[in-house]
């Protein structure tokens, strides 16, 4: 925190006329100004909503209460000797309107010989580009570590929580991601229900994030048993997957590597791709959060950025932990003249995080193809690698089968190489459809499966690799050229 509060200071300091603190924490909002205009003494600040009107100013008291014009015109007057910042809420609400907008304008130029400031705090506003100008954007991030260890230090005491330092840094570590409002109301639960603070919140402070991503409208947090042993091949893939999960621990900061960013699967559909991406999140026991990148672009015109930081956030306060984004290429893939840009902005958002993190969040990216991804998702070191998740080998057929088969019918141990012979080119699910299949129909003449049930199934059914067989050698064609490895180690 105390470097954005330099920021802050620096902004008020080198008058900064207008400016949009972006975040949903007004309380918190409120008590950093105070904190700064303390710092910067002697500034004073001013908050306005348009119920109360003004507030915290002496004689101007509920001045200018449903008049968002007063208020501009207020501290448009406010004496120079007197350095002001004036909070204002809710206001981008009012930036629509001709007037408040010009006055925005003027403000911004006048106010810069004034030594007075005002701060619009607002989430998810879009201001208008004539306003992009006179307007300089801070966000404000959630409270840092220090901030939650003071917080919750403070009700701990306040509340006779006697809380031991193990306890405490527990606590502390697991709220970081939630706002400050959020903090409070777990501890308030806590209190309500046990009377003190102890590491026994633990568990609802998790549930406390889970329902923040199930408010979110683009992340969905995936609950999944599948494991590595349910992914028949894709041997190459898993050997790296092991590696990786290393990489997390302490021993790999100490040994100076560093946190593993992700990993794109690019396939084939039916492949394994979000087989994999529940299995790593499983074996690694970490959440999975699935990404929905439709959803990301869904609603407003310009909402879309403010849902991306959101989900950031969301996912980095679920760390360590497993962002799937389903079929990036596909929501990625937009065009940039039928949605001004969005697509592009979001994608540059994305890729400056992946490269910036210091969390621990594991990216799985999946795809159909590389037709439509966009080339700054394919450069070098954006994933920590890149694999191609190719149609099963004979080998790797007979283990998804074998797979398949026992999973259903777990004591049952039938012929198998025919069956592997005659589904070249199926895919990991098109297999399992060929079990399932087989399964109805031995079930309809009340007998056990048998081979020849499986013959028959693959026979009726056309895999993809036969009607989409162009689209698979342009990938394989593509990856050959070392741009993605094998996920199977070796093809035979
Ligand atoms: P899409 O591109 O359509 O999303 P995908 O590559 O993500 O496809 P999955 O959803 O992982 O494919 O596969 C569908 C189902 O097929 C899996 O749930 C699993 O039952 C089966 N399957 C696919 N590949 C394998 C595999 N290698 N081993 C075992 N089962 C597999």
């Amino acid at each position: 925190m105390e470097s954005w509060n330099k920021q802050f200071d620096l902004l008020i300091k080198s008058r900064t006329p207008l400016i949009l603190l972006r975040s949903r924490e007004e309380e918190r909002v409120e008590t950093l100004i105070q904190e700064s205009t303390k710092r910067l003494n002697p500034k004073r600040l001013a908050t306005w909503n348009y119920i109360d009107g003004l507030k915290g100013i002496l004689n101007s008291e509920g001045h200018a209460a449903r008049q968002p014009m007063a208020v501009l015109e207020w501290l448009q007057k406010v004496d120079p000797s007197l350095p002001t910042i004036l909070l204002a809420k809710d206001f981008h609400r009012f930036s629509e309107d001709a007037g408040i907008s010009r006055m925005l304008k003027n403000l911004s130029s006048e106010l810069r010989s004034k030594t007075h400031t005002l701060i619009i705090c607002a989430y998810d506003w879009i201001p208008p580009v004539d306003l992009n100008d006179s307007l300089t954007i801070l966000d404000l991030p959630l409270p840092q570590e220090n901030e939650l260890r003071i917080l919750l230090t403070n009700i701990a005491e306040a509340s006779d929580s006697n809380l031991s330092k193990e306890s405490l840094e527990e606590l502390t570590h697991a709220c970081s991601g939630l706002s400050e409002i959020r903090v409070r109301q777990v501890a308030a639960r806590a209190l309500a229900q046990r009377g003190k603070l102890s590491n026994s919140d633990l568990e609802e402070v998790l549930e406390e994030k889970r329902q923040a991503v199930a408010r979110s409208e683009v992340l969905e947090y995936f609950e999944t048993k599948a494991s590595p042993s349910d992914i028949g091949g894709l041997d190459a893939l898993k050997i790296w997957l092991d590696q990786r999960h290393e990489a997390f621990s302490d021993e790999a900061r100490e040994f100076g590597l560093p946190l593993p960013r992700g990993v794109l699967l690019i396939g084939p559909q039916g492949t394994g791709k979000s087989l994999t991406a529940k299995a790593i999140a499983h074996s690694w026991s970490m959440p999975l959060l699935r990404l929905d990148v439709g959803r990301l672009f869904a609603g407003l015109v310009g909402a879309s950025e403010a849902k991306t930081r959101e989900t950031i956030q969301y996912a980095e306060s679920m760390a360590p932990c497993v962002l799937w984004i389903d079929e990036i290429d596909k929501g990625f893939g937009g065009d940039a003249r039928s949605d001004g840009g969005t697509s592009q902005r979001v994608l540059a958002n994305v890729l400056t995080w992946m490269a910036e993190k210091t969390s621990a969040v594991f990216v799985v990216a999946t795809a159909n193809g590389v037709d439509r991804m966009p080339g700054e998702l394919l450069r070098k070191g954006r994933f920590d690698e890149i694999f191609l998740l190719d149609l099963p080998s004979q080998l790797e057929r007979h283990k998804i089968l074998e797979l398949h088969i026992n999973q259903r019918r777990p004591n049952l141990n039938i012929p198998i190489q025919t069956v592997v012979d005659r589904t070249e080119g199926f895919s990991g699910a098109e297999l399992e459809q060929t079990v399932i299949e087989g399964m109805h129909h031995a079930f309809s003449e009340k007998r056990e499966l048998l081979e020849t049930d499986l013959i028959l199934a693959s026979s009726q059914l056309i895999p993809l690799s036969k009607t989409a067989k162009e689209q698979l050698d342009f990938l394989k064609d593509w990856a050959s050229s070392g741009r993605a490895r094998p996920a199977s180690l070796k093809i035979n």
